[in-house]
């Protein structure tokens, strides 16, 4: 299968697109669950943090300003929104996130799984606390594996 579709380039190896299946699918059936508490009025996006086979934190995508964020944020216009996959990351203490893996779905209006990549601002503050890979929904039959 080829690369998933890229809507910018946020510094993330994509290493495969695999099919929902055991952990995979388990997780993104809970990720999207938590998606499912986003209030922002735009996309809804639910993030897991899983370490160790235990999902140790969970957020979903926020409205108002992430100042953790915002040292990582790229771009020169607005200002960042909490991503879900600093949601889950903030607060934990950074023995927890290094080596950790990420689940991030963006869910869309029906409740199908969407393109949620991580954007770049997610990319540096993921990196920056330690966590190793991140799985994103790619669309209703495929998720991608990445490594930072
Ligand atoms: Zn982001």
């Amino acid at each position: 299968m080829s690369h998933p579709p890229t809507e910018f380039d946020s510094g993330i190896e994509t290493l495969r697109v695999v099919p929902y299946y055991g952990k995979h699918a388990r997780y993104f059936r809970m990720a999207r669950a938590v998606s499912e508490e986003s209030l922002y009025e735009g996309y809804h996006h639910g993030a897991l943090l899983v370490k160790g086979g235990s999902i140790l934190s969970a957020s979903p995508n926020r409205g108002g300003l992430c100042s953790f964020g915002s040292r990582f944020y790229p771009y020169k216009k607005g200002s960042p929104t909490p991503h879900a996959e600093i949601g889950c990351i903030l607060g934990v203490d950074r023995s927890v996130t290094t080596g950790a893996t990420v689940y991030v779905c963006r869910v869309g209006k029906q409740g199908d799984f969407r393109l949620s990549k991580p954007c770049e601002m997610c990319v540096g503050t993921l990196r920056y606390v330690g966590v190793r890979r991140v799985v994103w929904s790619v669309d209703e039959n495929h998720c991608a594996i990445g490594r930072l």
